[in-house]
């Protein structure tokens, strides 16, 4: 496995994600100062579910943050499908992204707003039509903790607990893509422990508190933590702080994943903008070749 010597014990989302929104916030100054608009996001949500206004209002403090624009269409619990299906067509034209905030029930029509999204400007990855094209946020915020500390996942032995849509199979198809070798665990997995041992980098995700003990883990792993529990002693993730002491590095909760999602968000809505423009931009650097280059011919 390739871990730079340098790497620390603790993986902070919260240092990684400022570092990479400096670079977003560049990348907006110079989309803003050559179209004469800024980039707008725009976020569904129905329903009033609480942790969802939580995560629409860190969305938005980041969004503004970096100078986008972002709107919320926000529409009560009962209101019918077709009403706000109408008003999403109405809007996506306002937009270069949109999000449906999850989770929304029931499920089907979760569905049915987020296949309204066209493919270019799903930012969250989730329309199958849109494969290709965006990285859903939890999986590219995982991607990118791990490139701000300089890890290589190729070559490496990578598990992931949960096959979620949202999470866990994008996820793996990630980590393959980038030439790691992948094992999925899921509820009906036997023996857990001994499959999340043999992993270089283990990754959680399955909404069970505590679920990963220090028996499921070897000494050279690293560990990113990507549930999010909100419990009597605060936000808590599926790793137990047992397990910290025992490993190579691991990734806290909270200010691990949940704040490279969010600005994984910012970064495919800046992508998709910069794409409806005729400049495609990748995951791989975030577009910091191309505004290099472009910054050295301006002046
Ligand atoms: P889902 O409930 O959709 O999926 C959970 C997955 O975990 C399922 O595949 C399930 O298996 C598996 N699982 C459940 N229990 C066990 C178990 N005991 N052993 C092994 N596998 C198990 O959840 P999500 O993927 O949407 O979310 C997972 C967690 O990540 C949640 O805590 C959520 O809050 C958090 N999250 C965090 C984000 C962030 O920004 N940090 C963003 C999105 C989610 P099976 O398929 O067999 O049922």
């Amino acid at each position: 496995m390739i871990i730079p010597l340098d790497v620390p014990h603790i993986l902070n989302g919260n240092i990684a994600a400022k570092s990479l929104q400096t670079h977003l916030h560049s990348l907006h100054t110079w989309y803003q100062s050559t179209f004469h608009h800024p980039v707008h996001l725009g976020v569904l949500l129905v329903g009033d579910h609480p942790a969802s206004r939580i995560y629409i209002q860190r969305k938005k403090k980041v969004a503004e943050q970096l100078g986008l624009q972002f709107t919320c269409w926000s529409f009560a619990k009962d209101t019918d499908s077709n009403e706000i299906l109408d008003t999403l067509h109405h809007h996506l034209n306002d937009v270069h992204g949109a999000i449906v905030q999850l989770p929304i029930y029931p499920v089907q029509d979760a569905r049915q707003y987020v296949s309204a999204i066209p493919p270019h400007k799903d930012v969250d990855g989730l329309n199958p039509k849109s494969i290709g094209q965006f990285t859903a946020c939890t999986p590219l915020g995982c991607w990118f903790l791990l490139q701000h500390y300089g890890i290589s996942v190729q070559g490496t032995r990578c598990v992931v607990v949960g096959r979620s849509r949202l999470v866990g199979r994008p996820l793996a198809q990630l980590l393959l893509d980038h030439d790691a070798t992948v094992t999925i665990g899921h509820s009906y997995t036997q023996d857990l422990a001994s499959l999340t041992q043999t992993a270089d980098i283990l990754f959680v995700a399955t909404g069970v508190p505590h679920l990963i003990t220090p028996p499921c883990v070897n000494p050279n792993s690293i560990v990113i933590d990507i549930g999010i529990h909100r419990t009597e002693h605060g936000i808590e993730g599926d790793v137990s702080p047992d397990v910290y002491p025992l490993v190579r590095s691991y990734s806290p909760v909270p200010g691990g994943i949940g704040p490279m999602t969010v600005t994984a968000l910012m970064w495919n809505t800046l992508k998709s903008a910069f794409a409806q423009q005729g400049i495609p931009l990748n995951d791989n650097d975030c577009g910091r070749a191309w505004l290099a280059h472009h910054r050295s011919c301006a002046f």
